[in-house]
């Protein structure tokens, strides 16, 4: 039988309650790792490991985590918490949480900017500090992915703050690129296009049917299919790739 790629690894992801960080926490259970499931919903986190294939090999085991990657005091109790629970570090982060508050930019106010960039800039910014500083006090080399979106790249009507706040996390994925290389340290992108799950489930038939269209492989596409990208990246398997954006997209707006 072929040895799990992530046997004895230790694996953080946030946005872990539902939909691509869910996935990507069942796809790197899968893989052997132990999985540190962090979700601002307790409850949510908690399904997520409930259904995780258990770990026999290791010392450590898969579980949830609740905490708002948005606040930085918040982020410091949760890498507390983590540094107790586990026997050694994170050498895996995968930065899942996101939120969308869509409107017309004359139409979006200041308080829906403010949360998306918060959560999904910020909180990946507060999140990928306090575990590379982990890793680098360790002398943990490891991998960290950032879920952006195919939207940071091209824009989307209607989403000026989600598109501003995924464009700015590729910077911020090809800055700590640049800056962690020399402690063994990877960061790169993922950027799904348009995925099944609850945040895309509010879109009318109608819009999805005409973004169906434009999509070269025809369909949507589903959680699972980021999370096997994310576990690409996480491994070895992907050791001389940092700082990339890679796109799971169907080939839309390739
Ligand atoms: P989802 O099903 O809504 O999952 C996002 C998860 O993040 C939810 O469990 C959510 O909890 C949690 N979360 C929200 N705010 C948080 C916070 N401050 N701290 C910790 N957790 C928080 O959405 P998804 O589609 O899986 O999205 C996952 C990531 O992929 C996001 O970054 C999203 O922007 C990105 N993405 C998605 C698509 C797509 O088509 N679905 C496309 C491109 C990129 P609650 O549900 O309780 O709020």
């Amino acid at each position: 039988m072929a040895t799990a790629m992530l046997s004895g690894r230790i694996a953080l992801v946030t946005g872990a309650g539902s939909g691509i960080g869910r996935a990507v926490c069942q796809v790197l259970a899968r893989e052997g790792a132990a999985v540190a499931a962090v979700d601002i919903n307790q409850t949510s986190a908690e399904k997520t490991v409930g259904d995780l294939q258990p770990i026999t090999s290791s010392p450590n085991c898969h579980h949830p985590f609740a905490a708002d990657v948005s606040d930085s005091k918040v982020v410091e109790d949760l890498v507390g918490m983590v540094k107790k629970r586990y026997e050694g570090v994170p050498s895996i982060l995968v930065n899942a949480a996101g939120i969308t508050r869509d409107n017309f930019l004359l139409k979006l106010d200041e308080k829906s900017f403010d949360e998306v960039i918060k959560v999904n800039l910020k909180g990946t910014y507060l999140m990928t500090k306090a575990i590379a500083q982990l890793m680098v006090e360790n002398s943990q080399p490891g991998s960290i992915v950032n879920i952006a979106s195919i939207v940071g790249k091209v824009g989307n009507i209607g989403q000026a703050n989600y598109a501003a706040s995924k464009s700015g996390v590729e910077g911020l994925t090809k800055t700590v690129a640049k800056e962690m290389g020399r402690y063994g340290i990877r960061c790169n992108s993922v950027l799904p296009g348009f995925i099944d799950t609850p945040m895309t489930e509010a879109v009318p038939e109608k819009v999805i049917d005409n973004m169906r269209k434009m999509i070269p492989a025809g369909r949507t596409g589903k959680p699972e299919e980021v999370a096997e990208a994310c576990l690409f990246l996480a491994s070895d398997r992907s050791s001389y790739i940092t700082g990339i954006s890679l796109e799971v997209a169907g080939g839309l707006f390739m």
